[in-house]
């Protein structure tokens, strides 16, 4: 039986490496999020992201969205399913 122990042991490995890269810390970063791959605000069509200083941003079910300006994002946060389909409609996805 020792096929199996190993295979035990081969198993916890790959979890620790999982989770171990999961929690590389990531400066600034609060969650792990696909990055936002649009250079527009999705609730303004067509206006430029926040270009200096800190962007305006969330994450939402694990997709980064940026804003530009605080209001997008309050208008974002009343009705995220609106402008994730506006969002997915934009990168095709
Ligand atoms: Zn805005």
């Amino acid at each position: 039986m020792r096929n199996h122990l190993l295979t035990g042991l081969l198993f916890v490995f790959s979890v620790i490496s999982l989770s171990s890269c999961a929690t590389t810390p990531d400066a600034g970063a609060t969650t792990a999020a696909v990055p936002y791959p649009l250079k527009t605000c999705v609730v303004m069509d067509g206006v430029a992201l926040k270009q200096e200083g800190r962007p305006i941003r969330t994450v939402y079910q694990g997709q980064e969205m940026l804003f530009c300006c605080k209001q997008c994002l309050r208008i974002f946060q009343k009705d995220p399913e609106q402008y994730m389909s506006k969002f997915r409609q934009q990168t095709g996805g």
